[in-house]
């Protein structure tokens, strides 16, 4: 209402903070229950080796299904799982999950997994141990366990952050510096943290083939990259142009729409069946 009449700048923001903030209660309260009420599903992207686009791994993604059928995308349920807590239980499934589907996906290939770990999860302390635990428990190898961390996340605590990276690389697992280049973090710290793989954020890809500064910017990140020894991806990749680009500039995995978008396991398996799989067997 308040939004319709307009009469003055202040109405019409609180309202529109109100609406927001019922559709935050509101999911909040579903939340609760989606674990009990199998709502919660893992979908699998491909990613794809650069020259002979050969699968070499997948990224697990979250997908919440309300009974209605329609999806709430992680980013609107995640930061509120996040806030209260079932960050912990939802990220536990989550390992477990991938982990159990990592193993069916071992006939094809040696096919690496990835998973998103939030930043209340990687600061707990039982955290790699509840990690080894769940790779006991499904026979999965840490050495195919990808971690997909943001910037964000180490640098909440960077000395904690670097303690934990270094106990995960003790321990085999990979990890992954996701939406690399939207951070503010010094490029400094990449000389001494404990990574393995940098994921080139998807807002350079979108348009790197008509912006020269993205252009640049994805050069760049590749070029430095590898200088470090470290493996680079790049994410959203739509377009064969976009293929090329990346490919041209040394990339050394592609992972976006253009090759396979998030698909339910079931799916991935005929993916998997149907395509180059490297390191298949
Ligand atoms: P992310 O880890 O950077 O994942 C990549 C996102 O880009 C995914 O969105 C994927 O569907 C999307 N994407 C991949 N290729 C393309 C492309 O070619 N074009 C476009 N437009 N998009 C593409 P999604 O699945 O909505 O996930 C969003 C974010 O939610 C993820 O970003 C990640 O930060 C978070 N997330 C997802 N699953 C989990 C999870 O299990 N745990 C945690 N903590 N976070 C998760
Ligand atoms: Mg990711
Ligand atoms: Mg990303
Ligand atoms: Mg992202």
């Amino acid at each position: 209402q308040a939004k319709r009449q307009g009469r003055n700048h202040f109405h019409f923001y609180s309202a529109d903070i109100s609406d927001r903030f019922h559709e935050s209660v509101t999911l909040r309260n579903q939340l609760q229950h989606v674990l009990e009420q199998g709502a919660l599903t893992l979908y699998y992207q491909p990613i794809v080796r650069a020259h002979d686009h050969a699968v070499v791994g997948v990224e697990a993604l979250l997908r919440w299904q309300r009974e209605d059928g329609s999806f709430v995308p992680p980013s609107e349920f995640i930061p509120i799982a996040e806030d209260t807590g079932q960050i912990i239980p939802i990220s536990s499934w989550v390992l477990h999950q991938a982990c159990v589907d990592g193993i069916k996906l071992q006939k094809f290939g040696e096919l690496s997994v990835a998973v998103n770990l939030s930043a209340r999860q990687f600061s707990r302390a039982n955290f790699i141990d509840s990690l080894s635990h769940t790779l006991n428990l499904t026979g999965f190898s840490s050495r195919l366990l990808h971690i997909e961390l943001t910037e964000s996340v180490l640098m909440e605590d960077t000395n904690r952050a670097f303690q934990q990276l270094q106990k995960l690389r003790d321990r085999h697992f990979v990890i992954s510096l996701d939406d690399f280049g939207t951070g503010f973090s010094s490029l400094g710290y990449l000389k001494t943290l404990p990574v393995d793989i940098l994921k080139i954020d998807r807002g350079f890809i979108q348009d790197v083939t008509e912006n020269d500064d993205d252009a640049a910017i994805t050069r760049s990140i590749i070029t430095l990259a590898k200088q470090l020894n470290l493996k680079v991806i790049a994410e959203g990749v739509e377009t064969p142009e976009q293929a090329k680009f990346v490919e041209d500039a040394g990339v050394h995995y592609i992972q976006g729409y253009y090759f396979a978008r998030p698909m339910p396991l079931e799916q991935l398996l005929d993916f998997l069946a149907e395509n180059k799989v490297s390191g298949s067997h």
